[in-house]
């Protein structure tokens, strides 16, 4: 792994975090808020996570998350980068058949 659980945060938690959070988890009813296939979650949550802008600590940006959850998306926002460099673009490359 080329990089570590805390690479992904840039932008330092405010003060008032662990208020904050709190807050966030008991709106969530402290169950994770994580939909996939159409189906949620329902681990404890333990994490809040920025939904969009990490600088954004208003509650409309942020929800609770259980920490797998929590990790699996954390490590997608800091492999993108590096993922995107492993696609190889030789389709773009190819002559459209019409042009021969
Ligand atoms: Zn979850």
């Amino acid at each position: 792994m080329p990089y570590g659980p805390t690479s992904a945060r840039t932008v330092p938690l405010p003060k008032g975090w662990g208020v904050i959070r709190k807050r966030i988890l008991k709106r969530d009813g402290f169950v994770c808020t994580w939909i996939d296939g159409g189906m949620r979650c329902s681990v404890p949550a333990t994490d809040v996570d920025h939904i969009g802008d990490p600088a954004d600590h208003s509650e409309a940006n942020l929800r609770s998350l259980c920490q797998p959850h929590h990790r699996r998306r954390s490590s997608a926002q800091g492999g993108r980068a590096a993922q995107a460099k492993k696609i190889p673009r030789k389709r773009r490359q190819e002559a459209h058949p019409g042009l021969l």
